[in-house]
C-alpha cells in the first residue's frame, strides 16, 4: 500500500497554496536541491570532464530510462531518456514511417496536443509531402484506422478534456490493419497504470516534468518495442546514438537497440532532478495512485456540480474514460483561473474556454479538493473574475 501521507511530505508545497497543476509541471521534491547541489559540487566542480566516466553521466539516459520503464511496463534496456517530448515524437514517427514504406497516412485525433501534430506536419513537409497527416475526431479514431494507415499517433489522455483513450483496443485494431502505433504518455506516465508490453505498443514517448515531477525542462523518454529496436532507423542520427561515438567515424552507424534513440549530450543536471523524483516512485504503487486519482477526480466533479452552477463538465464521468484531471467549460474561464491563482488555488486555462485542474494523489487530498471548489464557488458567486487585471493574457496560460 502506498503511504500517501509520506508521499505528500516528500514535496515542497508552498504554504497556503493548493496546487492543481501537477499535470503541467509537478512540484519540487524536497530531495531535489541537495541532489543537484551534490552533482554540482562533488561531480561537476571536482571531476570536470572525468565525470562522464567517473560519475556515470554517460550511462544516465539508460539508467533513468530503465527506472521510467518500470513505471510503464517496459523491461530494462527498452527505454531511454533525453531531449524533449516533441523531439521524441518526431523520432518515433520518423522511425515508424520508415518501417511502413508502402503506406502514406499518419493518423491522429483532433484532441492531440498541438506539438505532436506540428511535429508530424514538419515531418510530412520534410519528406516532400509523400505522407499525409489525417485527423479523426477522438471518438471516431478507432473506426478511422484503415489499411492506408502507416502509423497511429495517439495520446492516451486529452490535455484539454482529460478524456482517456483505450490504448490496448486502438493498438489491437491498428495491428490488425498492419499499422504501427506510437503511444504518447505525457498525461499517463505517473498518472495511471501503463503497460507498453501487455498493450503491445510499438513506440511510446512521454515527458517527466508533469506527473513524474522532475522539474521544468526535464528530459523526455522514448520506448521502442524489442522486436523493432534493431530495425528502427533513427532520423536524428546524432553522435551519441552512434554504435561507437568515440570512434568518431566518418559516417553514422546506429547503436544497439534503444541506444540509437539517443541524440546528443544528455542534460546531466536535469537528469539529477529526475533521479531524485524517481526515488519517490520507488515507494509508490501506481494502482493505488489510480484508485485515489479516480476518487479525487470524482469528488471534484461532484463538488463543482453541486456548488458551481454555470460551469460545464467536459471530462468524462465514466471512470474508465478519464485520466487524472478535471476540466470545465466556462466563458470567463481565463479570468476565473487568474482569480483562483490570486487566491492560492492553482489551475490552468486552455483555449478557448477550458479551466483545467490536474489531480495528483501524491500530494493532493480530499480537503484540498473541497477547499479549491469552495474558492471556485466563491469566485463565481461574487463574479470575482470580473476584474480587468484578470483578463490580461500572459504568455503561459
Ligand atoms: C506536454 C506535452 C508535450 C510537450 O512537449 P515538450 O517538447 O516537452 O514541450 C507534447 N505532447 C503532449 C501530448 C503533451 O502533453
Amino acid at each position: 500500500m502506498t503511504d500517501f501521507t509520506w508521499t505528500r511530505e516528500q514535496f515542497h508545497l508552498p504554504l497556503g497554496m493548493i496546487y492543481l497543476d501537477g499535470n503541467s509541471l509537478g512540484p519540487m521534491p524536497k530531495a531535489t536541491p541537495a541532489r543537484i547541489e551534490r552533482m554540482l559540487h562533488e561531480e561537476w566542480a571536482e571531476q570536470l570532464i572525468t565525470g562522464w566516466n567517473n560519475c556515470g553521466w554517460m550511462q544516465m539516459p539508460r539508467r533513468l530510462g530503465d527506472r521510467i520503464g518500470a513505471l510503464i511496463g517496459a523491461a530494462p534496456g527498452q527505454t531511454v531518456v533525453g531531449d524533449t517530448l516533441s523531439i521524441k515524437v518526431f523520432q518515433a514517427l520518423a522511425a515508424a514511417l520508415d518501417l511502413r514504406p508502402d503506406r502514406r497516412v499518419i493518423l491522429s485525433d483532433s484532441g492531440n496536443f498541438p506539438s505532436d501534430l506540428y511535429m508530424a506536419e514538419g515531418l510530412v513537409r520534410l519528406t516532400g509531402d509523400r505522407h499525409e497527416l489525417r485527423l479523426a475526431r477522438p471518438h471516431e479514431l478507432e473506426d478511422s484506422i484503415t489499411e492506408e494507415v502507416a502509423v497511429l499517433l495517439v495520446t492516451e489522455v486529452d490535455y484539454r478534456t482529460g478524456r482517456r483513450h483505450d490504448l490496448a483496443a486502438l493498438t489491437r485494431k491498428a495491428h490488425e490493419m498492419g499499422a504501427l502505433v506510437i503511444w504518447d504518455l505525457a498525461h499517463s506516465a505517473g498518472a495511471l497504470p501503463v503497460d507498453v508490453t501487455a498493450g503491445a505498443a510499438d513506440f511510446a514517448v512521454g515527458c517527466t516534468y508533469k506527473y513524474i515531477n522532475a522539474g521544468p525542462g526535464a528530459p523526455a523518454f522514448i520506448y521502442v518495442a524489442p522486436d523493432l529496436s534493431e530495425a528502427a532507423e533513427p532520423a536524428l542520427s546524432g553522435w551519441l546514438g552512434h554504435a561507437h561515438p568515440f570512434a568518431f567515424e566518418r559516417s553514422y552507424r546506429p547503436g544497439d537497440g534503444i541506444d540509437r534513440m539517443r541524440v546528443g549530450t544528455p542534460p546531466v543536471l536535469q537528469m539529477a532532478a529526475l533521479d531524485a523524483a524517481l526515488d519517490i516512485w520507488d515507494r509508490v504503487d501506481i494502482r493505488d495512485i489510480r484508485k485515489r486519482s479516480l476518487a479525487l477526480t470524482g469528488l471534484m466533479i461532484e463538488e463543482v456540480e453541486t456548488h458551481c452552477p454555470g460551469v460545464r463538465l467536459v471530462t468524462p464521468r465514466d471512470n474508465e474514460k478519464r485520466g487524472s484531471q478535471v476540466s470545465f467549460r466556462f466563458e470567463q474561464g481565463y479570468a476565473t483561473i487568474q482569480a483562483l491563482i490570486d487566491q492560492g488555488v492553482i489551475g490552468d486555462f486552455r483555449a478557448p474556454d477550458i479551466m483545467r485542474f490536474g489531480i495528483t494523489p501524491l500530494y493532493i487530498t480530499e480537503d484540498d479538493i473541497r477547499e479549491a471548489v469552495e474558492t471556485l464557488a466563491r469566485t463565481l458567486r461574487g463574479a470575482l473574475w470580473d476584474n480587468p487585471r484578470y483578463r490580461r493574457r500572459r504568455a503561459v496560460t
